[in-house]
């Protein structure tokens, strides 16, 4: 091996660096009169100094720029990450939502003030809108699971308003754990719904368990193992005929942009990623974005304010009638807005059924070139993403699909979800998004290759791996249980 070219990650914390000495800024001299802190806090100020970082600029530079070089994202290398839609965001959304004209407003400032930000919200409406086949939008929620709790809330108060609340909600065992969850969060109990041996919901088992204490159903169309429901028609009007709302999880909606809406399969109410379907990067826990769209039966209830658009053109924050209520400060989160309504403008109607078309491509293609490898439980045309199964394989050689997640490191690409959706064993589950080139999906199929052929070799190499980046393997179980955040000075740190 030869000797290690950068300093190790661990032990150093900013505060871990530098010397006491260490500075990086020199105050001017006081030129305000010196009123003594102690009359001002009249006893309450600290005794002691409090212990921070003493280090010089060049110092936090490298240091953070040291992390950030350890990190993996989009712009590193390939990302098939299975129902996240890690796909490449164009650098000009950035460009667009740091305009100074928007990233110098301010929230409380009058809406005369601001009318072109409120235009631009209310067309991101209208697209949306548009594209979700239902007529009703929020931009207010802040990320997926924010939009699904506002969506859920939003049917729990129609039931209610009806003098008929209900009590469960039907999810799918294919679902997103962020489904489940919501549905607890609002107070229903969860019931799970079989999926069928073609992937879909299970229509017979869906019809035993709907009656009219159902609320709602929630699904995800293409649904976790990249597949659409066949029966989709079907299932929203059986949902409908016991007077349950049908909730669509639209989070990764890249596979049927421009070509199936989810108010047309009868879905009333859908929330959408748009930072993962429109533009903005996501995976380092925000800002993100989760607008709710949804039917005429559902809109007054939305969260306020949602933007209106008086005859005269002038554009005005108004709450929904019957509105559950805000669910976040302001208007959400403005700059992930402005970088979706640029995506969609610059990409266009015609340029959003070729990201759908490029997007179900992709996955197709990286699907058949690995199929003979990993069985593929699913045997179906597939939508944006697949799922394989690494069962096979640790049957024949004991290595696991987390083995080959943490060997594909080695190879500077980014492991696919794994172990999810949990009714396939040793799930893989890839999406290579429309904005890979087919060179990047044969690289990738080339890897996956040879990763199989090392796993028959010798299994040990790939249970040891990784090899190659700044942490090998991390205890995941104790990360969880027993997270070590908060540092404590060493004994006599300097203040
Ligand atoms: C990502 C995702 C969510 C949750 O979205 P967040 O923005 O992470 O809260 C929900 N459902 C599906 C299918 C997803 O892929």
């Amino acid at each position: 091996m030869s000797a290690p070219t950068r300093e190790p990650l661990t032990g150093t914390l900013i505060f871990e660096r530098g010397a006491p000495e260490s500075r990086c800024v020199e105050s001017p001299a006081l030129d305000v009169p010196d009123v003594s802190l102690s009359d001002v806090l009249s006893g309450r100020q600290r005794t002691e100094p409090p212990v921070l970082p003493h280090v010089t600029e060049v110092e936090i530079a490298r240091h953070y720029e040291r992390l950030a070089s350890a990190n993996f994202g989009v712009d590193s290398g390939f990302y098939p990450l299975g129902s996240c839609t890690m796909k490449y965001n164009p650098k000009i959304d950035e460009w667009a939502c740091r305009l100074p004209g928007f990233a110098g407003l301010h929230p409380y400032q009058p809406p005369a003030t601001v009318q072109g930000a409120l235009e631009l919200m209310w067309e991101l409406q209208e697209a949306l809108a548009e594209i979700a086949g239902l007529p009703a939008v929020t931009l207010q929620p802040a990320a997926g699971a924010h939009g699904e709790l506002t969506g859920l809330l939003a049917i729990r108060a129609y039931h209610t308003a009806n003098g008929d609340p209900r009590a469960r909600v039907l999810v799918p065992d294919s679902a997103h754990g962020t489904n489940p969850a919501t549905v607890a969060m609002c107070g229903y109990e969860v019931v799970q719904v079989p999926s069928d041996e073609r992937g879909g919901v299970d229509v017979a088992a869906l019809n035993t368990l709907l009656d009219t204490d159902v609320a709602a159903i929630m699904l995800t169309n293409p649904n976790t193992l990249g597949l659409f429901d066949e029966n989709i028609l079907e299932i929203t009007a059986a949902v409908h005929a016991v007077g349950a709302l049908a909730y669509c999880d639209g989070a990764n909606l890249n596979a049927i942009l421009g070509k199936s809406r989810p108010g047309d399969m009868g879905f009333d109410a859908l929330h959408i990623n748009l930072h993962k379907t429109f533009a903005t990067p996501h995976g380092g826990g925000g800002p993100g974005s989760g607008p709710v769209a949804v039917s005429d039966a559902l809109a007054p209830y939305l969260p306020g304010p949602v933007v209106a658009r008086a005859a005269d053109g002038v554009f005005s924050l108004v709450t929904p009638e019957r509105s559950i209520g805000r669910v976040r400060s302001f208007v959400g989160n403005f700059g992930v807005l402005v970088r979706a309504y640029a995506y969609i403008r610059a990409v266009g109607g015609s340029g959003l059924t070729e990201v759908a078309e490029q997007a179900v491509l992709s996955a197709n293609y990286l699907k058949e070139l690995l199929r003979d490898v990993w069985p593929l439980p699913y045997d179906r045309v597939c939508k944006h993403e697949f799922v394989l199964s690494g069962g096979r394989m640790r049957k024949q050689t004991g290595v696991r699909t987390l083995d080959v997640a943490k060997r594909l490191l080695d190879y500077g690409i980014h492991p696919p979800t794994i172990y999810f959706p949990l009714i396939v064993e040793e799930a893989l589950m890839i999406e290579p998004t429309e904005t890979e080139s087919k060179e990047t999906l044969d690289r990738f199929a080339g890897v996956l290759r040879t990763i199989a052929a090392e796993a028959a070799e010798d299994a040990g190499l790939l249970q040891g791996a990784p090899y190659s980046t700044p942490v090998r393997r991390l205890d995941e179980a104790a990360a969880v249980k027993r997270p070590d955040l908060a540092w404590v000075p060493p004994e006599g740190a300097p203040g």
